[in-house]
């Protein structure tokens, strides 16, 4: 199984899943123009698209999901709470193509699972993505941690994972109060901080690749949040580079493709 990250960050997002015969997308946030061309400039063909799938209807996660359905019938899925919210902004597909996900789809050889997370939309999920014995999760925008998550997302051989954040810097950064407490609610963001702890939490084995992602713009820079997690994960006695392969996304280019 192929992972690239195409784009990641409060700007937008859209993840890149690949097997033998199977590819799906994780949001389309950007528009379908920009996803179609970053897919051919990782060398791959985006009519061989089987499915998007949306974790929630912010327009960072769902920009290009209409537009890429009907220009390559492609079906989108979402739960049903999530589709409500984001019909308006999609625009009409076809019917067929509206897919409502609640526990599980079987897409060629992937299997697809939501699970919940907490965000101010309608139902927000995060996703794991199992092939044959390996398991990919992502989860970005969760203002707060639970046991569910941390259970859903351990041991998984790659991990995307929300470093919205720098904690000082929304505090002394430009945001007006109500935006400074929304990021930093339980509806909100993960800091670093938090995306520290929780990567120290889930990782086991030590040959994991936990990618960071979903960096804000104003409230962050690359090299403060990997710096913070790499420390913190270090004071838990956790190895890096070598040990466990900890690497950026990035707003506007894609990653490197990992195989796993
Ligand atoms: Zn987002
Ligand atoms: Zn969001």
């Amino acid at each position: 199984m192929e992972f690239c990250s195409l784009f990641s960050g409060s700007s937008g997002n859209c993840q890149y899943i690949k097997t033998e015969n199977t590819t799906i997308l994780v949001d389309a946030g950007l528009s379908g123009k920009k996803i179609q061309q970053e897919i051919v400039n990782i060398g791959e063909d985006p009519k061989k698209i089987d499915a998007i799938f949306i974790t929630h209807e912010h327009i960072d996660h769902i920009q290009g999901a209409g537009i890429m359905s009907r220009r390559l019938n492609v079906p989108v899925y979402a739960n049903k709470k999530t589709w409500d919210a984001m019909y308006p902004y999609i625009g009409n597909i076809n019917p067929e193509n509206i897919k409502i996900l609640e526990e599980c789809a079987e897409i060629g050889d992937l299997s697809v699972m939501p699970f919940d997370i907490s965000h101010d939309s309608a139902h927000p999920v995060g996703y794991n993505i199992f092939y044959k014995n390996k398991k990919i999760s992502i989860v970005t925008d969760t203002g707060c941690i639970n046991e569910l998550i941390i259970n859903k997302i351990m041991n998984s051989d790659l991990l995307l994972i929300e470093s919205n954040h720098d904690e000082d810097m929304v505090l002394i950064g430009p945001y007006p109060w109500p935006l400074k407490r929304r990021v930093l609610g339980e509806f909100g963001h993960m800091s670093n901080d938090t995306a520290g702890d929780l990567i120290s939490k889930v990782v086991k084995r030590g040959t994991e690749i936990v990618l960071l992602g979903h960096l804000s713009k104003e409230n962050n820079f690359p090299q403060l949040a990997y710096k913070t997690v790499e420390n913190i994960l270090k004071e838990n006695s956790i190895d890096v580079n070598p040990g466990i392969c900890l690497e950026m996304t990035y707003r506007d280019k894609s990653s490197k493709i990992y195989e796993i």
